[in-house]
């Protein structure tokens, strides 16, 4: 599915345009569309140009996976969004900025994920396992920067 953006109508009002992308971002976050077409129109490039600035704005483009600049075609931008399924146990992301302290679990071996500390070298995590959910305690050490060798055990508490 996607969603077609045309800015013809309202291509003399930057106000209206960029409440027109923020509404067709949200929608396509909402119906997780793939792809939202922009048509700022042909021979307007000034128009493209300034629909690209909002679009490089951090908190939009937070928003979408990537842009998509039709060379051939002066007049059209796709936006290409990728929607993450809620599965914390999937492999990190390549190129995520914070390290993540990963182990197995006990019970039944999915990676135990949880984000590095700031600063501590040595300490501990409680983690529920995403698949089976144990409790886990996992107990890790700094070998180097940004490298940290980590332990799971199971940790049903005290209580
Ligand atoms: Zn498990």
């Amino acid at each position: 599915m996607r969603l077609k953006l045309d800015l013809h109508p309202i291509y003399s009002d930057s106000h209206a345009i960029e409440a027109a992308l923020r509404q067709v971002i949200d929608e396509a976050v909402a119906k997780r569309v793939k792809e939202v077409e922009i048509i700022p129109g042909k021979g307007s490039g000034a128009l493209k140009k300034s629909v690209i600035r909002f679009l490089q704005r951090p908190e939009i483009r937070s928003r979408y996976h990537r842009m998509e600049k039709d060379s051939e075609n002066w007049g059209r931008l796709s936006l290409h969004f990728r929607h993450e399924r809620a599965e914390p146990a999937s492999a990190p992301k390549p190129g995520s900025a914070a390290p993540s302290l990963c182990a197995p679990c006990v019970c039944c071996g999915s990676p135990l994920q949880t984000p590095a500390p700031e600063g501590e070298a040595d300490g501990e995590a409680s983690v529920t396992c995403p698949a089976c959910d144990s409790p886990h305690r996992l107990t890790f050490r700094r070998v180097r920067r940004g490298d940290f060798q980590v332990q799971a055990e199971l940790d049903y508490g005290d209580a």
